[in-house]
């Protein structure tokens, strides 16, 4: 696992604060005050150990950017800090493989710096598609990339693309060069478009300084973004960056309205809605089971409701285990309800009485006590009913469930 970070540093202060940052990011900070001692510390440990370094550009033994060189060489993805931002050093710098640089004196650089540990964390199962006719340019771009710890792709056209695409599913970025087959750049986007909406699959487009209303046309075509070529490397790296955050921003703003806050199941609008658009047309013989918590006031009131929601916690995790192929859902307060489609009414009883001994065998493990909770289930499966009807006749199986004792199932078929 590549959990830990190289930080070469010889200021005390800058140290501290870039260890902190690098904790924060739930990662493991190693210090080093000098070239010599982080060649030591490596010296111990596999390369393959570090997500990255963060490398002072002058240290009293290394004080022409030697340090950058040594974590390079160790293919170890590395970013540098400097206090001086002119345009010598600055030069010095880029002309090597490195991440990215970060001038001291800017306010900004910490924040950026977390973002950047975040985003090199997650790259590694990020996938990018670089798309362009021109070897240099294409192989300029994978080598930035894959210093961002990317998985990186390349092709030299659509159809090349369109394979990659295929074998890779985790791709969420593309850049696309206006000049690919015969200027087909804009058009490939816009076809892309059909098959990949823009907060799924976040597409770069390029073209070179001379083409003039490109830019517009691509974004019209559907791209998020473009590039002017020839790009400088901070721009095109900030860029990416923006892009694939704007894609997760979006991704936990539906995450966060699909699901309910205190167990991560999905809620009970998202489960109407992907059993509706989901299921429904091709089901045969479907099956709903309404599961609810026995006695579960009396374990808020014994040992208080962080108690009780230690229990819905556990119950979710066993819900979330067992029907991991099916819509299940948290409905409210101590409430699940599990979709079963296409299933005979026997199986659907079976994996059921099943769910319920779990839970009755499974204590709950709270502060030093072991809790213990029971579940009564109503289940109802029918030919091509509405959702509501079912819902409605599992309801009056759950209270039968009640009725007749708790920890039970109630089901009938239909
Ligand atoms: P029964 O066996 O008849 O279902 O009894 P019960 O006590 O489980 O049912 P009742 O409906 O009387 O009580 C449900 C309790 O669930 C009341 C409510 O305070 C509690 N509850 C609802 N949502 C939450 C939650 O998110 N966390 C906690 N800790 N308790 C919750
Ligand atoms: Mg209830
Ligand atoms: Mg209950």
């Amino acid at each position: 696992m590549q959990r830990k970070v190289l930080v070469i540093e010889n200021s005390q202060k800058s140290l501290q604060l870039v260890s902190k940052l690098v904790k924060k990011a739930g990662l493991i900070p190693e210090g080093a005050n000098s070239l010599s001692e982080a060649q030591m510390r490596f010296s111990a440990s596999m390369p393959e150990e570090y997500l990255c370094a963060v490398v002072a550009y002058a240290l009293p033994d290394a004080p022409h950017g030697q340090a950058i060189d040594f974590t390079i060489n160790a293919f170890v993805p590395t970013i540098v800090v400097t206090d001086n931002a002119s345009d010598d050093t600055r030069k010095a710098i880029l002309s090597r493989e490195i991440v990215d640089y970060l001038v001291k004196e800017n306010h900004q650089i910490y924040d950026y710096l977390s973002r950047l540990l975040a985003r090199l964390d997650k790259n590694k199962s990020v996938g990018v598609l670089v798309v362009d006719d021109k070897r240099s340019s294409r192989q300029a771009m994978v080598s930035l990339l894959r210093r961002h710890n990317f998985l990186v792709y390349s092709a030299s056209g659509q159809a090349q693309a369109q394979e990659h695409l295929a074998e890779h599913p985790y791709i969420q970025l593309m850049l696309i060069d206006y000049t690919i087959d015969d200027n087909q750049g804009v058009q490939y986007v816009a076809e892309l478009r059909r098959a990949y909406a823009k907060e799924e699959m976040a597409i770069i487009g390029i073209a070179s300084g001379k083409s003039g209303i490109l830019p517009a046309t691509f974004l019209k075509s559907g791209a998020n973004d473009f590039l002017r070529s020839p790009f400088c490397h901070e721009e095109f790296l900030c860029r990416v960056m923006q892009n694939l955050e704007l894609l997760e921003s979006v991704e936990t703003i539906r995450r966060v309205a699909n699901s309910d806050y205190l167990t991560g199941l999905p809620n009970r609008r998202h489960f109407f809605y992907t059993v509706a658009t989901r299921y429904r047309q091709h089901v045969e013989r479907q099956s709903l089971a309404l599961v609810d918590l026995d006695h579960f006031k009396r374990i808020n009131d014994t040992y208080g409701h962080d108690a009780g929601d230690a229990v819905l916690k556990t119950v979710a995790e066993l819900i979330s285990s067992l029907f991991n192929d099916v819509p299940a859902a948290r409905f409210g307060g101590e409430e699940f309800c599990i979709y079963l489609p296409d299933m005979a009414s026997e199986d659907a009883l079976r994996r059921m009485e099943n769910f319920r001994a779990v839970v009755a065998e499974t204590p709950v493990l709270y502060k030093d006590k072991l809790l213990s909770v029971t579940a009564s289930i109503g289940l109802i499966s029918a030919f091509d009913d509405n959702l509501e009807t079912l819902l409605g006749d599992a309801d009056k199986l759950l209270y039968t469930a009640k009725s007749r004792g708790r920890n039970q199932v109630c089901s009938r078929a239909i």
